[in-house]
């Protein structure tokens, strides 16, 4: 007989209860040192007091307004956003895949309003993760994502991943835009080279096309920078971002250009929940403590410090590790062994890790983890490993 929960996933046997900081509690009384921290989602830890504060203090105050409506709470979120990135413009969503919807729907418009409506083909990349809505996994392409959900929605080309000259013959003044993630984090955290970046955004003004960025797992923080495109020096057009942004409340945005963005006049889009002020009361002060240069030091000082213990891990069992990389505090290590097989170690360690693809175990912390979380971490996985190498 089905599952009352849909069977979507495969769980691990596991609940958790409570959370603090770094660590997840089970409903066993279990400590676990979360290194997934929800995929990337519980940026500030479990429990902050400061989100929590802010969470309660709104949720006594209003939760759900109508769009129909100005909310404040929105737009001081997206003031935030403006001011500390390239865009002129935010679209507050409540997901990563809505976010994608979105974006794939302004690059449409965008070109509509341009008077070529027949330009609509975006290039995107092998090994892509976009969401799971019908629009988002055309994009991906990824075979075990769209097999059986067809017919697909057309207009998607994927290139493989990092190959500038398959980018290159792809490009033209036909192509609508190009949409990637700077760092692939489903794909295996796989970053892009910053001269690659650069050569792409390149290649899109030369011909027009759009730079559409995910930074859904990439941003808010994770790589040492607010997002990860400023390590290239360069801007998107549109990104993508959720995940950290609403640091464990549902929340997402769709940021753009005012160029980009031209053709969304009134009743083009919308969302009922999108820019509640429940999530934006979180996700404003999420921003604020995260685009603080201290705290971006911070992430990079306690990057630098897991990386090299973590090549000192890769070094100590070289049958399972082959290499670390990865930017910031989103990590992956390079497995020869399947990575699921170590999280599963790593559960009997109390630690908790994702698996991704291209043999890559997954190491994201919460932004906030402690020097001393980090020795904990290390050992930890040093034991899991250690229960694969024997
Ligand atoms: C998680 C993720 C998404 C989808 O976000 P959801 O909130 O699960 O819809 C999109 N892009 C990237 C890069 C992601 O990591």
């Amino acid at each position: 007989m089905i599952s009352h929960v849909l069977p979507t996933y495969n769980r691990a046997p596991i609940a958790f209860e409570r959370g603090e900081g770094s660590w997840a509690i089970a409903t066993d009384g279990t400590r676990y040192l979360d290194l997934g921290a929800g995929i990337a989602v519980n940026a500030l830890g479990h429990a902050n007091p400061d989100l929590v504060a802010t969470l309660t203090e709104q949720a006594n105050r209003i939760w759900h307004v109508s769009n129909l409506y100005q909310i404040p709470e929105q737009e001081k979120l997206a003031d935030l956003l403006v001011e500390h990135t390239f865009a002129d413009t935010a679209f507050i969503t409540n997901s990563g895949t809505e976010a994608a919807e979105l974006a794939i729907k302004m690059v449409r418009k965008y070109w509509h309003e341009q008077g070529d409506p027949d330009r609509y083909e975006i290039l995107t990349f092998e090994g892509a993760f976009h969401g799971r809505s019908t629009g988002a996994i055309a994009a991906a392409g990824s075979e075990k994502m769209v097999k059986g959900f067809g017919p697909l929605m057309p207009g998607f080309r994927q290139l493989p991943w990092g190959d500038m000259e398959a980018l290159k013959a792809a490009i033209s003044d036909r192509t609508a835009a190009v949409m990637l993630e700077p760092v692939q984090g489903e794909g295996g955290i796989r970053p892009l080279p910053d001269a690659d970046l650069r050569l792409i955004r390149q290649l899109c003004d030369q011909t027009g096309a759009l730079l559409v960025l995910d930074e859904v797992q990439s941003g808010m923080g994770r790589t040492g920078k607010l997002f990860a495109h400023e390590y290239a020096g360069i801007t998107p057009d549109i990104m993508m971002i959720a995940k950290g942004i609403g640091g464990g409340f549902p929340l997402g945005a769709v940021l753009a250009t005012e160029k980009a963005a031209a053709g969304m006049a009134a009743g083009t889009h919308g969302s009922t929940y999108g820019g509640n002020p429940l999530a934006c009361a979180v996700g404003a002060r999420v921003m604020q403590i995260v685009a603080a240069p201290e705290f971006l030091a911070e992430v990079n000082r306690k990057a630098a410090l897991f990386r090299q213990k973590l090549e000192g891990l890769v070094a100590a069992h070289p049958d399972v590790f082959d290499f670390v990389r990865g930017q910031g505090l989103m990590l992956g290590l390079k497995c020869k062994v399947a990575p699921g097989d170590l999280v599963k170690a790593g559960y009997g360690e109390h630690i908790l890790t994702v698996a991704a693809a291209d043999d890559t175990l997954r190491l994201l912390p919460p932004l906030t983890i402690s020097d001393e979380e980090i020795a904990e971490a290390v050992v930890r996985l040093d034991r899991a490993a250690g229960r694969i190498d024997g």
